[in-house]
């Protein structure tokens, strides 16, 4: 309790969405960020989590045309606006405090999940071990971890290696990230004595990750596989308005303020 109330005299906890120092209120998202990052509800795609829209029925637009390796599974937030502004922190500045948060509101979300998928162990999504010494952490796994502390299940960080470095998910095309995805990983263990499995990542996109581990771990004696993702794209049919949104960021990070407003005049 002291250690808490000194450390947060030095190290005082920032609102990962707003970055807004929070006083007096627990490390989590900050009321006013809260009401504003909205958590992905019903209807949901049956299969991926995702949102769906006014045409698509049970399944959106991407899980009818592709065949997924897992059973199913959720995304807690869309990879949009402050949220995936949020998630490139975690990952590249060094914001892994970030992953406690969002790990313990993922943990909360899939609470009734766990038990009806009756989860025994989880398995976050590996990073290449030249890219995790570089930056020090796999966000993947802590998010993971924070999951398994809180429900007390297993986490099995070495069962599953990247033994490809991949180009970057995000500039590929969909066939493209699904080559890039094959061969990408390696199971260390043979014989998965543990049959019911939850993946955690970060950000599902078109969910090839997702599922070049769910198929190497049914390979391998998996019965069932499902994930959780802390953020999901909207899927491909909007892919064109992602697209659009990730050059806003760009731009914006350009521009120093004063500037932006006498372009706008
Ligand atoms: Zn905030
Ligand atoms: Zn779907």
């Amino acid at each position: 309790m002291i250690r808490e109330w000194v450390e947060g005299i030095f190290y005082p906890f920032r609102c990962p969405i707003c970055q807004k120092i929070i006083v007096g209120q627990k490390q989590t998202i900050c009321n006013s960020c809260e009401k504003k990052i909205k958590k992905i509800t019903e209807p949901r795609c049956k299969k991926c989590g995702r949102p769906i829209r006014i045409l698509e029925q049970e399944n959106c637009f991407d899980c009818e045309r592709t065949h997924h390796f897992y059973e199913e599974g959720i995304g807690i937030y869309l990879y949009e606006g402050d949220m995936r502004r949020a998630v490139h922190r975690m990952k590249f500045q060094n914001k892994r405090v970030y992953a406690k948060v969002f790990g313990e509101i993922m943990a909360k979300e899939i609470q009734d999940k766990i038990t009806k998928w009756e989860i025994e162990a989880i398995v976050p999504v590996p990073m290449h071990k030249k890219k995790q010494r570089k930056r020090g952490y796999n966000q993947a796994e802590l998010l993971a971890q924070t999951i398994a502390d809180r429900w007390n299940i297993e986490i099995k960080k070495d069962w599953v290696v990247r033994v490809k470095e991949t180009a970057p998910q995000k500039d590929l095309e969909k066939k493209a990230r699904e080559n890039n995805m094959k061969k990408a990983f390696t199971i260390i263990k043979n014989d998965v004595e543990l049959k019911k499995i939850l993946i955690v990542d970060d950000i599902y996109t078109t969910g090839s990750t997702v599922d070049a581990v769910a198929h190497i771990l049914k390979k391998h004696g998996a019965q069932k596989v499902y994930f959780v993702s802390l953020c999901i794209g909207r899927g491909e049919e909007t892919g064109q308005v992602d697209r659009k949104n990730e050059s806003l960021i760009k731009r914006e990070s350009k521009m120093c303020p004063d500037k932006w407003k006498k372009e706008k005049k």
